[in-house]
């Protein structure tokens, strides 16, 4: 089962060889950003199974947790394609509007629902951690 994705501009390619680990729809303030004001969906993979084609730009900064985190967007369209923690090489978060497929991914759970607004849209089904939940693998 190969996944692949790309920004907007078609600069940036990838692919993964695996299916998403797990999907989480986040409401966290830095996603807010990200999402135009909306939550972000962002799929789980094995780095080990996954390859990128194209040249990212890398937003760096440090999460609550202490983490650094790399956030890579394309230089030339500016959508946001990944987000990494140095802590856990083995794992990359890729943003689902990338998907070429979006129904490849699957969201379980929702994240930072303590951060969302009011007119929020939150799936009903789905299970809520009202902040940060531990770590995907
Ligand atoms: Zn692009
Ligand atoms: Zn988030």
């Amino acid at each position: 089962m190969t996944v692949t994705g790309r920004c907007l501009c078609g600069a940036v390619r990838w692919e993964s060889l695996e299916l998403p680990i797990v999907t989480r729809v986040c409401w966290c303030r830095e996603c807010r950003y990200l999402g135009a004001g909306s939550g972000t969906v962002n799929a789980c993979f094995r780095t080990a199974a996954f390859k990128v084609v194209g040249t990212t730009l890398d937003f760096s900064s440090i999460a609550d947790s202490g983490n650094r985190m790399h956030r890579r967007f394309c230089g030339d369209c500016g959508t946001p394609l990944f987000s990494e923690a140095e802590v856990r090489p083995h794992l990359i978060f890729v943003r689902v509007g990338t998907f070429d497929d979006p129904n490849l991914a699957n969201p379980v759970v929702t994240i930072w629902t303590s951060s969302a607004p009011r007119w929020a849209s939150i799936d009903a089904e789905l299970p809520r951690v009202e902040m940060q939940p531990p770590p995907a693998a």
